[in-house]
């Protein structure tokens, strides 16, 4: 228990962030080799830094050629622009990254209809559903096109055996998968395998550099060379051809180099916290990655959101059944522990 005097509330810059893992800022090291970047215009293909992450990245996931984005919101709609007309349509979770936080971009911008399906409780979607809401060659349906499934999805690893099954039944049936794997390093790290050992299975993948890998900006799509041909127009149509980008990709060539297997790092920790707040009583899975959440539905959830926000911690309380914490570069061992001061602070001073 911490004594009462060490509650007061922080100035901002010392509150430890929970919030997510985009919070990061770039390490010194990794802001050195941002300036010593060697730089072209990239919407020229002149960029030889961003030309080198494209690269990197397409040889460990055993794909032929890379795409450089701004953010993994865009690289996810320049896939499905690439591999879906208007009136085509994607089948993908309910509560997926691609169909519920992005705007609806797909719908949007490119007449592309979702067509979501309840999520598995690993995350995925269960294929027999999956198979069941493929649409007939018939004018009153749009035309399924591709499979999206998202790994680590909050969370949690999907198993490699799955993704393998899920492309077995896209290849049955003549579909496209592509994998949101903005956060596909966490199941990297914790299922120990080569990136390769998933992305063998998908037709393309985009991966975000500005989450736990500690990035400020970007992500790469992954797929064919044809594919990544005309994604390259789809990029610069959506307005996200940069020019000397390469100041941004070596912040990204520093994270794959140095901040892959520091991640066991943010997974331990995160099973840290949760052991702690299972013992001050909060209700909560074990997190498999850097990710957890606390069954909220019956907490004052109000008083606890005020409560972390005077001592110092920012969680993300907006769901309404979960408060989501992540860890990530910027959270040490010091701030697992002062979390676990506060937080079981909270339900002695609730007597909860
Ligand atoms: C963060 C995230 C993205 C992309 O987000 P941006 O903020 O646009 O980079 C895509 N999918 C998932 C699962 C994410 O968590």
């Amino acid at each position: 228990m911490i004594p009462e005097n060490q509650l007061m509330t922080m100035p901002n810059d010392q509150y430890i962030d929970f919030r997510s893992d985009t919070v990061t800022r770039p390490t010194p090291a990794m802001r050195q080799a941002m300036m010593q970047a060697d730089v072209g215009d990239d919407v020229w293909g002149e960029d030889p830094t961003v030309i080198e992450l494209e690269q990197v990245l397409a040889a460990r996931a055993g794909m032929q050629a890379g795409l450089f984005m701004p953010s993994g919101t865009q690289s996810n709609l320049v896939a499905l622009l690439t591999h879906c007309a208007r009136g085509d349509e994607y089948i993908v979770g309910q509560q997926a990254h691609t169909y519920k936080y992005e705007g609806g971009g797909a719908a949007v911008l490119g007449g592309i209809q979702p067509q979501p399906l309840n999520m598995t409780a690993f995350g995925g979607l269960d294929l027999d559903e999956v198979e069941q809401a493929i649409k007939p060659d018939d004018c009153h349906f749009a035309r399924t096109r591709l499979l999206c499934l998202e790994n680590t999805v909050h969370g949690k690893v999907l198993p490699l055996d799955y993704i393998e099954q899920a492309r077995e039944l896209t290849d049955e049936h003549g579909l496209l998968l592509h994998l949101d794997g903005a956060r596909i390093f966490n199941a990297v790290v914790k299922l120990g395998c080569e990136l390769q050992e998933i992305t063998r299975h998908v037709h393309t993948i985009s991966i975000c550099l500005s989450k736990g890998l500690g990035a400020p900006v970007g992500s790469v799509l992954l797929g064919p060379q044809t594919f990544i041909n005309q994604a390259r127009r789809w990029r610069k149509v959506t307005g996200g051809g940069m020019r000397q980008a390469g100041i941004l990709a070596a912040a990204g060539l520093h994270a794959l180099d140095h901040h892959i297997q520091r991640l066991a790092d943010d997974h331990r920790r995160a099973a840290d916290l949760a052991g702690h707040l299972m013992k001050a009583g909060f209700e909560l899975d074990q997190p498999q990655t850097n990710m957890l959440f606390i069954n909220s539905g019956q907490l004052p959830r109000q008083a606890l959101a005020s409560w972390l926000d005077d001592h110092g911690i920012k969680a993300d309380c907006l769901g309404r059944d979960s408060i989501r914490l992540v860890t990530h570069l910027d959270i040490s061992d010091a701030d697992i522990a002062r979390a676990g001061e506060v937080f079981t602070a909270f339900m002695r001073a609730h007597r909860l």
